[in-house]
């Protein structure tokens, strides 16, 4: 995943100034660090997000690169993610934390999904197979999960 985020960064922005890491977060999705000129993901929740929505993390925090510091999700930052393709459908924002989202799901493989709302219908693994397959049939169980720790717990 490195090189690939690497590579989108270089698309975007100066690769002789800007560069890519992980971090240890729990409760943010991605980190856009102006004074490191450093665009982190958490290490811990990359592995627990579907390709596309890594994708998306790290557009979000390419615009907060490009709109510069003290901008925040304003109309600068919002114009310049939806050029980048940021579709801003889900909440990459604060404590996105799939760590708290309700429905967890796992397929046979043991790859982990999440989703805010019960899912609907049968979904199959999007990791195992890219094409729909009854085999990697993911099976969903609700958890409880509080309100205080469905509050955004940082920016990102
Ligand atoms: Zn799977
Ligand atoms: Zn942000």
């Amino acid at each position: 995943m490195r090189r690939w985020a690497e590579a989108l960064i270089a698309l975007h922005l100066d690769p002789a100034v800007w560069s890519f890491g992980f971090d240890n977060a729990k409760t943010r999705a991605g980190l856009c660090s102006f004074d490191k000129h450093r665009i982190t993901v958490s290490r811990y929740l990359a592995g627990r997000y579907e390709d596309d929505e890594i994708h998306q993390i790290l557009l979000h925090e390419i615009a907060h690169a490009l709109a510069g510091p003290r901008v925040g999700h304003g109309p600068r930052w919002r114009s310049i993610a939806r050029e980048l393709g940021y579709d801003g459908k889900r909440t990459h924002d604060g404590a996105i934390a799939h760590e708290f989202a309700p429905w967890v799901g796992t397929c046979p493989a043991g790859h982990v999904h999440y989703r805010y709302k019960q899912p609907r219908g049968v979904l199959a693994c999007g990791r195992c197979s890219k094409r729909f397959d009854l085999a990697n049939q993911i099976d969903w169980r609700q958890r409880s999960v509080t309100a205080a720790s469905r509050r955004p717990a940082g920016s990102i």
